[in-house]
């Protein structure tokens, strides 16, 4: 019998409610933002230059979030995961490289990523800014960017979600493998290849979303990002944000800690 599809839902959380701060092993230094309200209204003139860095664990929202403010501000999401999956879909010779590491949900080298991302940011349509999608990952990869971004202001925000709540979601992830549209399933048990009830695709889990993959991908993120984080933390530009919320406040509350910065830089 077939289980009814649903888009991704995430749990509405009370603003009031407060994560905790040490989960995964990253510890937070900052207060977590949310934001009241759901709508930000965009201060900042169209031509000012947005570059924005998301982090956080996977299946915490990141790619849905970059998407969003990459619309907003009319700039390039630039996801260094999907360019790799791209890769490794088309079979190029990036592909073959990358393929068994992308699998084992372990880091690509810091050298064929940072020449990776130095050659994306390199074409015009970075020029107005982009929102870059797990990079930088370690702190070679933070100060090689740094050093690229040293003419521009660079916005960090942290999307912070618990372990339990990661490994809850990512059972449940599911993409098209023809519109390629993420969605959730209503168990983890749920069968691969139920049609995608927009373009009637197969949903299928990602190779790296198997649980054992999960599991290694969240202790790789622990031990990377606690010390890329700690590389950004005491940045006036850097944010953390409560990625348990409402995919929408967690939007708004974006939005509001980047036109702060881009109308008080
Ligand atoms: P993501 O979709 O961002 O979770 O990335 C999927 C996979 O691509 C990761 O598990 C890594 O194997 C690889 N990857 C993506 N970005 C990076 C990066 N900045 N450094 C090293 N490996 C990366």
């Amino acid at each position: 019998m077939r289980t009814l599809l649903r888009p991704i839902q995430i749990r509405m959380i009370s603003p009031m409610e407060r994560p905790c701060h040490n989960d995964g092993g990253v510890t937070v230094h900052r207060p977590l933002i949310s934001a009241p309200h759901m709508i930000v209204p965009r201060r900042t003139d169209v031509s000012t230059p947005v570059n924005v860095v998301l982090i956080g664990p996977p299946g915490c929202g990141k790619g849905t979030q970059a998407v969003r403010l990459a619309e907003r501000h009319g700039i390039p999401h630039i996801s260094t995961g999907e360019i790799l999956r791209g890769a490794v879909r088309a079979g190029s010779e990036l592909g073959r490289q990358v393929a068994d590491t992308l699998v084992k949900g372990s880091l690509v080298s810091d050298d064929l990523m940072t020449d990776l991302v130095r050659e994306r940011l390199a074409q015009p349509d970075t020029a107005r800014g982009c929102v870059l999608d797990g990079f930088p990952r370690t702190v070679v990869q933070s100060r090689v960017l740094d050093g690229m971004m040293s003419a521009v202001l660079l916005i960090v925000m942290l999307i912070d979600v618990p372990d339990a709540e990661i490994v809850r979601r990512m059972g449940t992830r599911r993409v098209c493998d023809a519109c390629r549209l993420t969605q959730s399933v209503s168990d983890a048990l749920h069968p691969d290849s139920e049609p995608c009830p927009y373009c009637g695709g197969n949903l299928v889990r990602r190779p790296d979303d198997e649980p054992e993959t999960v599991r290694h991908r969240l202790a790789t993120y622990t031990a990377s990002a606690t010390p890329v984080i700690e590389h950004y933390r005491l940045r006036p530009s850097f944010a953390i944000v409560d990625g348990r919320q409402h995919s929408d406040k967690v939007a708004a509350a974006m939005a509001a800690h980047i036109e702060s910065l881009i109308t008080n830089p």
